[in-house]
Protein backbone atom coordinates (compact mmCIF):
# COMPACT_ATOMS: atom_id res chain seq x y z
CA UNK A 1 0.00 0.00 0.00
CA UNK A 2 1.32 3.11 -1.15
CA UNK A 3 0.85 6.35 1.32
CA UNK A 4 2.59 8.86 -0.65
CA UNK A 5 1.09 11.94 -2.85
CA UNK A 6 0.77 9.44 -5.84
CA UNK A 7 -1.75 7.17 -4.20
CA UNK A 8 -4.96 7.71 -4.69
CA UNK A 9 -7.66 10.27 -3.11
CA UNK A 10 -9.00 7.89 -0.71
CA UNK A 11 -6.02 6.33 0.23
CA UNK A 12 -4.73 9.97 1.09
CA UNK A 13 -7.69 10.60 3.29
CA UNK A 14 -7.84 7.54 5.07
CA UNK A 15 -3.62 7.68 6.04
CA UNK A 16 -2.35 10.68 4.98
CA UNK A 17 -0.06 12.72 7.92
CA UNK A 18 -1.33 9.30 10.44
CA UNK A 19 0.73 6.76 11.33
CA UNK A 20 0.36 4.16 14.10
CA UNK A 21 1.30 6.29 17.34
CA UNK A 22 4.77 5.38 18.21
CA UNK A 23 4.26 5.49 21.79
CA UNK A 24 1.29 2.93 21.90
CA UNK A 25 0.80 1.58 18.32
CA UNK A 26 -2.50 3.49 19.25
CA UNK A 27 -4.29 3.34 14.88
CA UNK A 28 -5.98 6.52 15.25
CA UNK A 29 -4.24 9.47 16.01
CA UNK A 30 -4.20 10.24 19.82
CA UNK A 31 -6.16 13.53 21.01
CA UNK A 32 -3.66 15.26 22.49
CA UNK A 33 -4.44 17.09 25.15
CA UNK A 34 -1.53 18.65 26.40
CA UNK A 35 0.16 22.47 26.11
CA UNK A 36 3.43 21.90 26.97
CA UNK A 37 6.17 19.06 26.44
CA UNK A 38 9.14 17.65 28.80
CA UNK A 39 12.70 18.94 27.35
CA UNK A 40 15.51 16.92 27.74
CA UNK A 41 17.86 19.63 28.18
CA UNK A 42 16.85 23.76 27.48
CA UNK A 43 15.50 24.11 23.79
CA UNK A 44 16.29 20.07 22.87
CA UNK A 45 13.05 18.63 22.28
CA UNK A 46 11.02 16.37 20.08
CA UNK A 47 9.86 19.01 17.95
CA UNK A 48 7.15 20.12 20.29
CA UNK A 49 7.19 22.74 22.75
CA UNK A 50 4.19 24.56 23.28
CA UNK A 51 0.32 23.81 21.87
CA UNK A 52 -0.20 27.12 20.82
CA UNK A 53 2.99 26.73 17.74
CA UNK A 54 2.66 22.66 17.47
CA UNK A 55 0.89 20.16 18.65
CA UNK A 56 0.62 16.12 17.16
CA UNK A 57 -2.79 16.12 17.00
CA UNK A 58 -3.09 19.28 14.51
CA UNK A 59 0.31 18.50 12.51
CA UNK A 60 -1.65 15.09 11.71
CA UNK A 61 -4.43 17.12 10.20
CA UNK A 62 -2.75 19.66 8.44
CA UNK A 63 -0.16 17.12 6.62
CA UNK A 64 -3.49 15.21 5.54
CA UNK A 65 -5.10 18.26 3.97
CA UNK A 66 -1.39 18.96 2.64
CA UNK A 67 -1.36 16.34 0.91
CA UNK A 68 -5.02 16.10 -0.04
CA UNK A 69 -4.64 19.45 -1.89
CA UNK A 70 -1.40 18.66 -3.20
CA UNK A 71 0.09 21.69 -1.38
CA UNK A 72 3.10 21.18 0.57
CA UNK A 73 2.32 22.82 3.72
CA UNK A 74 -1.36 22.56 5.57
CA UNK A 75 -2.16 25.34 8.32
CA UNK A 76 -5.08 25.22 10.63
CA UNK A 77 -6.97 27.52 12.71
CA UNK A 78 -10.25 27.68 15.33
CA UNK A 79 -13.04 28.78 12.19
CA UNK A 80 -12.79 29.52 8.73
CA UNK A 81 -13.19 33.00 9.16
CA UNK A 82 -9.70 32.95 11.27
CA UNK A 83 -8.10 31.52 8.60
CA UNK A 84 -9.80 34.39 6.66
CA UNK A 85 -8.13 36.73 8.81
CA UNK A 86 -4.47 35.10 9.04
CA UNK A 87 -4.14 35.33 5.47
CA UNK A 88 -5.83 39.34 4.93
CA UNK A 89 -2.67 39.83 7.57
CA UNK A 90 -0.53 38.92 5.18
CA UNK A 91 -1.12 42.86 3.77
CA UNK A 92 -0.10 46.05 4.85
CA UNK A 93 -1.83 49.87 4.75
CA UNK A 94 -2.61 50.67 1.36
CA UNK A 95 -2.15 47.07 -0.25
CA UNK A 96 -5.34 46.49 -2.45
CA UNK A 97 -7.45 43.18 -1.95
CA UNK A 98 -9.91 41.99 -5.30
CA UNK A 99 -12.90 39.89 -4.54
CA UNK A 100 -15.76 38.46 -6.56
CA UNK A 101 -19.11 40.09 -5.32
CA UNK A 102 -21.05 36.63 -4.18
CA UNK A 103 -18.79 36.19 -1.15
CA UNK A 104 -20.00 34.46 1.94
CA UNK A 105 -21.09 37.03 4.10
CA UNK A 106 -18.76 36.47 7.11
CA UNK A 107 -16.02 36.87 5.07
CA UNK A 108 -17.60 40.09 3.34
CA UNK A 109 -18.29 41.38 6.86
CA UNK A 110 -14.98 40.66 8.35
CA UNK A 111 -13.28 42.83 5.11
CA UNK A 112 -15.34 45.54 4.67
CA UNK A 113 -16.20 46.46 9.20
CA UNK A 114 -13.01 45.17 10.27
CA UNK A 115 -9.76 45.10 8.13
CA UNK A 116 -11.06 48.13 5.99
CA UNK A 117 -10.45 50.11 8.94
CA UNK A 118 -6.86 49.13 8.93
CA UNK A 119 -6.33 50.83 5.95
CA UNK A 120 -6.70 47.84 3.28
CA UNK A 121 -8.72 48.46 0.32
CA UNK A 122 -11.34 45.84 -0.81
CA UNK A 123 -13.01 45.84 -4.39
CA UNK A 124 -15.99 43.67 -5.54
CA UNK A 125 -16.45 43.07 -9.10
CA UNK A 126 -18.29 40.15 -11.09
CA UNK A 127 -15.55 37.34 -11.35
CA UNK A 128 -17.56 35.01 -13.36
CA UNK A 129 -16.77 36.95 -16.07
CA UNK A 130 -12.53 37.08 -15.69
CA UNK A 131 -12.45 40.12 -17.88
CA UNK A 132 -13.74 42.61 -15.53
CA UNK A 133 -10.75 41.73 -13.55
CA UNK A 134 -8.13 43.62 -15.85
CA UNK A 135 -10.70 47.06 -15.05
CA UNK A 136 -9.81 46.40 -10.97
CA UNK A 137 -5.78 45.38 -11.27
CA UNK A 138 -2.85 47.23 -10.46
CA UNK A 139 0.65 47.01 -8.84
CA UNK A 140 -1.23 48.02 -5.07
CA UNK A 141 -3.29 44.45 -5.74
CA UNK A 142 -1.95 41.50 -3.27
CA UNK A 143 -4.37 39.27 -2.77
CA UNK A 144 -7.43 37.98 -5.62
CA UNK A 145 -9.85 36.20 -3.26
CA UNK A 146 -12.20 33.71 -4.70
CA UNK A 147 -14.71 31.58 -4.04
CA UNK A 148 -16.01 28.72 -6.80
CA UNK A 149 -18.74 27.50 -6.42
CA UNK A 150 -19.81 30.74 -4.63
CA UNK A 151 -22.76 30.98 -2.16
CA UNK A 152 -24.90 30.96 -2.20
CA UNK A 153 -25.85 31.83 -6.44
CA UNK A 154 -23.00 28.78 -6.75
CA UNK A 155 -21.43 31.39 -9.51
CA UNK A 156 -18.41 29.64 -10.74
CA UNK A 157 -15.52 31.40 -11.95
CA UNK A 158 -12.77 29.91 -13.93
CA UNK A 159 -9.67 29.86 -11.80
CA UNK A 160 -7.12 29.15 -14.30
CA UNK A 161 -8.18 32.19 -16.37
CA UNK A 162 -7.62 34.55 -13.10
CA UNK A 163 -4.76 32.93 -12.28
CA UNK A 164 -3.49 33.65 -15.79
CA UNK A 165 -3.31 37.40 -14.61
CA UNK A 166 -0.21 36.68 -12.65
CA UNK A 167 1.54 36.90 -15.67
CA UNK A 168 1.24 40.99 -15.60
CA UNK A 169 0.61 42.01 -12.12
CA UNK A 170 1.98 40.59 -8.62
CA UNK A 171 -0.94 39.09 -6.39
CA UNK A 172 -1.64 36.05 -4.56
CA UNK A 173 -4.93 34.47 -5.87
CA UNK A 174 -6.86 32.84 -2.80
CA UNK A 175 -9.75 29.95 -3.54
CA UNK A 176 -11.91 29.39 -0.90
CA UNK A 177 -12.75 26.23 -1.73
CA UNK A 178 -15.21 25.25 1.27
CA UNK A 179 -17.96 24.82 -1.44
CA UNK A 180 -16.61 22.22 -3.75
CA UNK A 181 -13.72 20.67 -1.09
CA UNK A 182 -10.89 19.29 -2.35
CA UNK A 183 -12.60 16.05 -3.74
CA UNK A 184 -13.90 18.23 -6.06
CA UNK A 185 -11.54 20.91 -6.75
CA UNK A 186 -7.34 21.33 -6.71
CA UNK A 187 -7.47 24.97 -6.61
CA UNK A 188 -3.24 24.56 -6.30
CA UNK A 189 -3.35 22.52 -9.64
CA UNK A 190 -5.72 25.21 -11.14
CA UNK A 191 -2.84 28.17 -10.31
CA UNK A 192 -3.84 29.06 -6.79
CA UNK A 193 -1.20 30.27 -4.21
CA UNK A 194 -3.51 29.51 -1.08
CA UNK A 195 -6.82 27.23 -0.96
CA UNK A 196 -8.41 27.96 2.19
CA UNK A 197 -11.40 25.77 3.69
CA UNK A 198 -14.55 25.95 6.55
CA UNK A 199 -13.59 22.57 7.74
CA UNK A 200 -16.92 22.95 9.37
CA UNK A 201 -18.38 22.43 6.72
CA UNK A 202 -18.07 19.30 3.77
CA UNK A 203 -14.23 18.46 5.87
CA UNK A 204 -15.77 17.70 9.19
CA UNK A 205 -19.06 16.58 7.39
CA UNK A 206 -21.08 15.76 10.64
CA UNK A 207 -22.11 19.86 11.72
CA UNK A 208 -20.77 18.33 15.27
CA UNK A 209 -16.84 21.47 15.10
CA UNK A 210 -15.84 24.81 13.77
CA UNK A 211 -12.39 24.33 12.03
CA UNK A 212 -10.40 26.48 9.21
CA UNK A 213 -7.92 25.19 7.10
CA UNK A 214 -5.19 26.84 4.48
CA UNK A 215 -2.93 24.83 2.24
CA UNK A 216 -0.18 26.44 0.31
CA UNK A 217 2.51 24.74 -1.84
CA UNK A 218 5.12 28.10 -2.09
CA UNK A 219 7.69 28.40 1.29
CA UNK A 220 7.70 32.36 1.35
CA UNK A 221 4.05 31.57 1.88
CA UNK A 222 4.04 29.15 4.64
CA UNK A 223 6.34 30.80 6.15
CA UNK A 224 4.41 33.85 6.47
CA UNK A 225 1.53 31.90 7.39
CA UNK A 226 2.53 30.02 9.54
CA UNK A 227 4.55 32.97 11.30
CA UNK A 228 0.67 34.33 12.09
CA UNK A 229 -0.51 30.89 13.09
CA UNK A 230 1.67 30.93 16.05
CA UNK A 231 2.16 34.67 16.24
CA UNK A 232 -1.85 35.63 16.38
CA UNK A 233 -2.89 32.27 17.83
CA UNK A 234 -6.02 31.54 16.77
CA UNK A 235 -5.38 27.52 16.92
CA UNK A 236 -7.83 24.47 16.75
CA UNK A 237 -7.85 22.83 19.86
CA UNK A 238 -6.50 18.93 19.51
CA UNK A 239 -10.49 17.92 19.90
CA UNK A 240 -11.51 19.46 16.92
CA UNK A 241 -8.40 18.60 14.90
CA UNK A 242 -9.50 15.05 15.59
CA UNK A 243 -13.38 15.43 14.98
CA UNK A 244 -11.88 17.21 10.89
CA UNK A 245 -9.25 14.20 10.90
CA UNK A 246 -12.29 11.36 11.31
CA UNK A 247 -14.36 13.70 8.84
CA UNK A 248 -12.30 13.65 6.11
CA UNK A 249 -11.61 9.50 6.14
CA UNK A 250 -15.17 9.49 4.64
CA UNK A 251 -15.16 12.66 2.50
CA UNK A 252 -14.77 10.43 -0.92
CA UNK A 253 -17.45 8.94 0.07
CA UNK A 254 -19.92 11.71 1.94
CA UNK A 255 -19.20 14.11 -1.52
CA UNK A 256 -20.34 11.22 -4.05
CA UNK A 257 -23.53 10.96 -2.22
CA UNK A 258 -23.82 14.68 -1.85
CA UNK A 259 -23.48 14.99 -5.68
CA UNK A 260 -26.12 12.56 -6.50
CA UNK A 261 -28.77 13.59 -4.46
CA UNK A 262 -28.20 17.20 -5.26
CA UNK A 263 -28.23 16.33 -9.20
CA UNK A 264 -31.82 14.44 -8.63
CA UNK A 265 -33.03 17.72 -6.60
CA UNK A 266 -31.74 19.96 -8.94
CA UNK A 267 -33.42 18.12 -11.83
CA UNK A 268 -36.77 17.43 -9.72
CA UNK A 269 -36.73 21.21 -8.94
CA UNK A 270 -35.93 23.05 -12.63
CA UNK A 271 -39.25 21.29 -13.64
CA UNK A 272 -41.60 22.41 -11.20
CA UNK A 273 -44.14 25.12 -11.90
CA UNK A 274 -43.44 27.20 -8.72
CA UNK A 275 -39.81 27.79 -9.09
CA UNK A 276 -38.44 30.50 -11.18
CA UNK A 277 -34.70 29.61 -11.38
CA UNK A 278 -32.72 26.57 -9.87
CA UNK A 279 -28.75 27.54 -9.20
CA UNK A 280 -26.72 23.92 -9.29
CA UNK A 281 -23.49 24.00 -11.55
CA UNK A 282 -24.17 20.62 -13.15
CA UNK A 283 -27.34 21.59 -14.57
CA UNK A 284 -26.83 22.76 -18.60
CA UNK A 285 -28.87 25.39 -18.09
CA UNK A 286 -26.24 26.63 -15.44
CA UNK A 287 -24.03 30.04 -16.57
CA UNK A 288 -20.96 27.89 -15.34
CA UNK A 289 -21.65 24.48 -16.38
CA UNK A 290 -18.85 24.13 -19.03
CA UNK A 291 -16.32 25.51 -16.56
CA UNK A 292 -17.28 23.55 -13.81
CA UNK A 293 -17.24 20.53 -15.79
CA UNK A 294 -13.67 21.36 -16.40
CA UNK A 295 -12.19 22.41 -13.16
CA UNK A 296 -14.60 19.88 -10.94
CA UNK A 297 -15.16 16.63 -10.89
CA UNK A 298 -19.04 16.43 -9.83
CA UNK A 299 -21.31 19.75 -9.39
CA UNK A 300 -21.56 19.67 -5.44
CA UNK A 301 -24.13 19.38 -3.16
CA UNK A 302 -25.34 23.00 -2.81
CA UNK A 303 -28.34 24.07 -4.43
CA UNK A 304 -30.08 27.54 -4.07
CA UNK A 305 -33.36 28.09 -6.20
CA UNK A 306 -35.88 31.01 -6.39
CA UNK A 307 -39.97 31.23 -5.75
CA UNK A 308 -42.15 32.36 -8.39
CA UNK A 309 -43.31 35.73 -7.38
CA UNK A 310 -40.15 36.49 -5.44
CA UNK A 311 -41.62 36.99 -2.35
CA UNK A 312 -39.88 36.48 1.41
CA UNK A 313 -43.05 35.44 2.85
CA UNK A 314 -43.44 32.32 0.29
CA UNK A 315 -39.69 31.47 1.27
CA UNK A 316 -40.79 31.84 4.57
CA UNK A 317 -43.85 29.07 4.25
CA UNK A 318 -41.97 26.98 1.96
CA UNK A 319 -39.34 26.39 4.46
CA UNK A 320 -41.86 26.22 7.42
CA UNK A 321 -43.33 23.17 5.48
CA UNK A 322 -40.34 21.05 4.61
CA UNK A 323 -40.05 18.08 7.58
CA UNK A 324 -36.78 16.28 6.48
CA UNK A 325 -34.58 19.70 5.97
CA UNK A 326 -33.70 21.86 9.17
CA UNK A 327 -33.86 25.05 9.00
CA UNK A 328 -30.51 25.79 9.81
CA UNK A 329 -27.44 27.69 9.31
CA UNK A 330 -24.47 26.15 8.03
CA UNK A 331 -24.01 23.50 5.56
CA UNK A 332 -22.22 20.46 4.41
CA UNK A 333 -23.08 18.07 7.04
CA UNK A 334 -24.58 14.77 6.40
CA UNK A 335 -28.21 15.63 7.02
CA UNK A 336 -30.27 17.97 4.90
CA UNK A 337 -30.12 21.64 5.37
CA UNK A 338 -32.29 24.51 4.42
CA UNK A 339 -31.71 28.28 4.40
CA UNK A 340 -33.20 31.73 3.76
CA UNK A 341 -29.75 33.42 2.25
CA UNK A 342 -31.25 37.04 2.56
CA UNK A 343 -32.40 36.54 5.95
CA UNK A 344 -29.57 34.38 7.68
CA UNK A 345 -26.01 33.64 6.49
CA UNK A 346 -26.41 37.39 3.56
CA UNK A 347 -27.81 39.37 6.13
CA UNK A 348 -25.23 41.52 7.22
CA UNK A 349 -25.41 42.27 3.04
CA UNK A 350 -27.11 45.63 2.80
CA UNK A 351 -30.24 45.07 0.74
CA UNK A 352 -29.91 47.23 -2.28
CA UNK A 353 -26.09 45.31 -2.44
CA UNK A 354 -27.80 42.25 -2.00
CA UNK A 355 -30.69 42.41 -4.77
CA UNK A 356 -27.84 43.55 -7.19
CA UNK A 357 -25.87 40.66 -6.99
CA UNK A 358 -28.89 38.91 -7.81
CA UNK A 359 -29.74 37.06 -4.26
CA UNK A 360 -33.34 38.09 -4.36
CA UNK A 361 -36.04 37.84 -1.47
CA UNK A 362 -36.91 34.52 -2.16
CA UNK A 363 -34.02 32.61 -2.93
CA UNK A 364 -33.66 29.55 -0.72
CA UNK A 365 -30.36 27.66 -0.16
CA UNK A 366 -30.33 23.75 0.33
CA UNK A 367 -27.23 21.77 1.65
CA UNK A 368 -28.43 18.30 0.07
CA UNK A 369 -27.57 15.77 3.28
CA UNK A 370 -26.49 12.02 2.01
CA UNK A 371 -30.54 10.75 3.18
CA UNK A 372 -31.81 8.82 0.17
CA UNK A 373 -32.86 11.12 -2.72
CA UNK A 374 -36.14 10.26 -3.51
CA UNK A 375 -37.50 11.08 0.65
CA UNK A 376 -35.80 14.16 0.19
CA UNK A 377 -37.53 14.74 -3.15
CA UNK A 378 -40.65 14.03 -1.70
CA UNK A 379 -40.38 16.69 1.43
CA UNK A 380 -39.42 19.55 -1.05
CA UNK A 381 -42.38 18.25 -3.19
CA UNK A 382 -45.06 18.21 -0.50
CA UNK A 383 -43.55 21.85 0.74
CA UNK A 384 -44.01 23.44 -2.64
CA UNK A 385 -47.13 21.63 -3.07
CA UNK A 386 -48.80 24.30 0.15
CA UNK A 387 -47.54 27.38 -0.72
C1 LIG B 1 -18.78 28.90 6.66
C2 LIG B 1 -17.94 29.53 5.62
C3 LIG B 1 -16.85 30.33 5.98
C4 LIG B 1 -16.51 30.67 7.42
O1 LIG B 1 -16.13 29.53 8.14
P1 LIG B 1 -16.40 29.34 9.71
O2 LIG B 1 -15.85 27.98 9.95
O3 LIG B 1 -17.87 29.45 9.93
O4 LIG B 1 -15.67 30.42 10.41
C5 LIG B 1 -16.07 30.86 4.95
N1 LIG B 1 -16.36 30.61 3.66
C6 LIG B 1 -17.40 29.85 3.30
C7 LIG B 1 -17.68 29.62 1.84
C8 LIG B 1 -18.23 29.29 4.26
O5 LIG B 1 -19.27 28.54 3.89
Amino acid sequence: MTKDKSAGFGTLAVHAGQSPDPSTGAVMTPVYFTSTYAQHAPGDHQGYAYSRTHNPTRTALQDNIAALEKGTKGIAFASGLAAVDAIVRLLKPGDELVSSNDLYGGTYRLFTKLFAHYGIVFKFIDLSNTANLEEVLSEKTKLVWIETPSNPLLQIIDVKAIAAFKLKYAFELVVDNTFATTYLQKPLDLGADIVMHSATKYLGGHSDVVLGLIVVNKESLAERLFFIQNAAGAIPGPMDCFLVLRGIKTLHLRMRQHCENAKQIAHYLQSHPKVEKVYWPGLSSHRGHGIAAEQMKDFGGMISFSIKGNKESQARSFLSKLNLFTLAESLGGVESLCGHPASMTHASIPREERIKAGLSDSLIRLSVGIEDADDLVEDIDQALSKI
